[in-house]
């Protein structure tokens, strides 16, 4: 391990990767950084590989270091060269004015990410609204959490993804994770689990993969994917059959239950088995536990959630958990496992579509007047929701859509679906901006590639999967010209001339503050100074002596009649299913070492020597039938196009089922193969579930 010498200098910051934001100690001075875990309230002194090597990219030779444009301004197949800030930030101010002037405002648009700061977040949604005066503004959070975020918001009134402390998670009976593998996506929240467990919890997992999650299980339960909202049907059905519906919770703390009750009404257990796959057996198995559990906990996570219809899944667990009364209930619940950094902090402070800062619907006179007057403009001059991620991005380049981009921490030529589409989409803009650390698949597009702060060089919080806003410090400089995204978006707004955008992170969380405050994600009652005290805080956080909000819901739910509501929600196939052409079902998901669409951890010579290569895993069946050995190479083909995997041939797959990692870009792209079906409720595209064929192209 490390050991601070002369003239370095420890820092207590947060990993820069996924939800959990395990606590680590830096240590700087000069370069390179070293770091080790903390003994952080989170992950009481965990990290995982990601965590380990994160140190790793701060010098990386492919590190930006100063402002890209285009050699020929008029021509994007041109070099990029290196420039100053000022002439970068000359063209990206003329951009803007031009595409105004020519096309209206809302032809400029934001695309934001769940890795920026509350801070960054929070004013790239003040830029848009303020400084462009653009309705056009979303993030790639919107393929992430939204599904789970708008069934959470439609029961309870309010979505904070586990409204209650990782600990309680320890101290469940039962626990139920439903798509959700944090044996890879999130290792140190393991020891929770690991640690109910051992006390004798039962732990389930629901999942169409064996995941490392699920070998630890004492159930694994392996559904078609696409089926979940079924199979929480059918487990409410045998729930309301054997008589363990809590009627007393129900009628105290609830609505709606009725149609509910009528609605499972069909789902009947061998029916359930047929659509599923699941057997009875373990149907009854699941509903028993939950409901003799003392504290009985339900987690879905993305495997339940990036579908067409994710909201009425996420709903329809929701559901069950009501109808057994979790929700509330000190030590149980259900919740919602964050995939990224700060996905929870990014979908409160207003870079959505349709949100202001402290999670306001920008449709409510209330919110735009007070936020209004937080920003110093007239209500009437904040702009009307604009459209979805997927459907912001679809209309690139088109009459009426976007047609000059700022793109912050967010490589959607990976991330998005159908994603050789957007490639294209993106190539038909006038002009687009990316500001990231590397040269991503989506900046190697731009016109503009501005060079941003990683982590460990910039100050701002972080709200994670608990809800727990904490401190994001800066343990040494950026190198060469690299500025930080709250800079980047002060001046830009200064050149447009907007004023009231700083470019320091504490002043802007201090506003941010303000903005939330009344709303459903208060901070009004953070600070720095207290953050910092407290190692972190729960939000709510309405004044500067309220303790913090731990457990939600614990007296009411957050609608104004104080119950959570049930909502009556059908089963439907997925968009795609097998056919004659596509005969197998596709899809995709986390490798332990690789994070999101890949830009950072494809880069880490650790991480990159424990998965150098995208592998779609395979059942043995399936891979006898077709004649595929292990490290083939096969192509993966579905109606939007095809992407090569070596092959791990595995039985933790059905044999029915194909998996394939989400982090490769390229001719290993698996979201050139997804379905951007949408949610109606949530606009979450079907991620999870296409159909595709399988052929062998060649050997190891
Ligand atoms: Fe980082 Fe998440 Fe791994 Fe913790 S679990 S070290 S936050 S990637």
């Amino acid at each position: 391990l490390p050991t601070p010498g002369v003239g370095t200098r420890t820092t207590e910051t947060h990993c820069p990767y996924c939800s959990l934001q395990c606590g680590i100690t830096m240590t700087a001075g000069d370069r390179p950084a070293t770091l080790v875990p903390a003994d952080f309230p989170v992950n009481r002194g965990g990290l995982c590989s990601k965590g380990w090597s994160a140190a790793e990219l701060l010098d990386h030779p492919e590190r930006l270091t100063r402002p890209l444009v285009r050699a020929d301004p008029a021509d994007r197949s041109s070099p990029l060269v290196e420039t100053s800030w000022d002439a970068a930030l000359d063209r990206v101010v003329a951009a803007i004015r031009r595409t105004q002037a020519e096309h209206g405002r809302d032809a400029v648009g934001c695309f934001g990410g769940g890795g920026l700061t509350n801070e960054q977040a929070y004013q790239f949604g003040k830029f848009a609204r303020v400084a462009l005066r653009t309705s056009a503004i979303d993030y790639n959070g919107r393929f992430c959490m939204s599904s789970a975020a708008g069934a959470a918001v439609r029961a309870f009134g309010l979505d904070r993804g586990m409204p209650f402390p990782l600990s309680d998670v320890a101290a469940a009976d039962v626990v139920v994770l439903v798509g959700s593998n944090p044996a890879d996506t999130m290792p140190p929240a393991m020891q929770y689990l690991d640690a109910g467990r051992a006390a004798g919890a039962e732990h389930i997992v629901v999942d169409p993969r064996r995941t490392n999650t699920a070998r630890h299980a004492d159930l694994h339960v392996q559904p078609l994917p696409g089926t979940d909202l079924a199979l929480a049907n059918g487990l409410l059905h045998i729930a309301l059959a054997e008589g363990l519906v809590d009627e007393d919770y129900v009628a105290a703390r609830t609505t709606g239950f009725d149609q509910v009750r009528a609605g499972v009404a069909g789902y009947w257990p061998d029916r359930v088995e047929r659509l599923t796959g699941v057997p009875v057996q373990q149907q009854r198995r699941i509903v028993f536990a939950l409901a003799r559990g003392k504290r009985s906990i339900v987690l879905t996570a993305r495997g339940a959630e990036q579908h067409r219809h994710g909201t009425d899944t996420a709903t329809a667990w929701i559901n069950l958990a009501l109808a057994l009364g979790l929700p509330g209930r000190p030590g149980s619940g259900w919740g919602t496992v964050t995939g990224q950094g700060n996905g929870q902090g990014g979908r409160e402070h207003g870079q959505k579509a349709d949100q202001l800062p402290g999670y306001r619907k920008i449709t409510d006179p209330a919110a735009r007047a007070h936020v209004a007057a937080v920003w110093g403009v007239d209500p009437e001059d904040i702009p009307g929701p604009g459209r979805s991620a997927f459907e912001l991005l679809d209309a690139l380049g088109t009459d009426g859509g976007v047609r000059t981009l700022l793109v912050l921490a967010s490589n959607v030529a990976v991330s998005a679906p159908d994603a050789r589409r957007m490639v294209s989409r993106l190539r038909d803009l006038d002009f687009l901006v990316v500001s990231d650390f590397f040269l991503s698949e989506t900046a190697e597009l731009a016109d503009v590639v501005l060079p941003s702060a990683m982590w460990a060089e910039e100050e701002g919080t972080m709200t994670n999967v608990e809800g727990r806003v904490i401190r994001r410090r800066r343990a040494l400089a950026p190198p060469g010209e690299v500025r930080d995204d709250l800079q980047l978006l002060a001046e830009l707004a200064e050149r447009l001339g907007a004023p009231g955008f700083s470019g320091d992170a504490e002043t802007v969380f201090t506003e941010l503050g303000r903005a939330s405050a009344g709303g459903v994600a208060d901070y009004a009652g953070l600070s720095y100074a207290r953050i910092d005290a407290e190692q972190g805080l729960f939000w709510p956080v309405p004044t500067a002596d309220h303790p913090g909000t731990p457990r939600l819901f614990t007296e009411r739910f957050a609608h104004p009649d104080g119950r959570a509501r049930f909502t009556r929600v059908e089963h439907v196939p997925a968009h795609e299913e097998p056919d004659a052409d596509y005969p197998y079902v596709l899809t995709t998901g986390r490798v332990l070492a690789h994070y999101q669409s890949g830009t950072q951890t494809r880069r880490s010579r650790s991480l990159q020597l424990v998965a150098p290569t995208a592998r779609a895993e395979l059942h043995p069946d399936l891979a006898r039938r077709l004649g595929i050995a292990a490290d083939d190479v096969v192509e993966l083909t579905t109606r939007r196009g095809r992407a090569r995997f070596h092959a791990t041939i595995t039985d933790a797959v059905r044999p029915d089922v194909v998996f394939a990692p989400f982090h490769w870009g390229g001719a290993s792209s698996a979201n050139a193969l997804t379905d951007p079906a949408l949610d109606p409720t949530s606009r979450m595209p079907a991620f999870k579930v296409c159909a595709v064929a399988v052929s062998r192209v060649g050997g190891p």
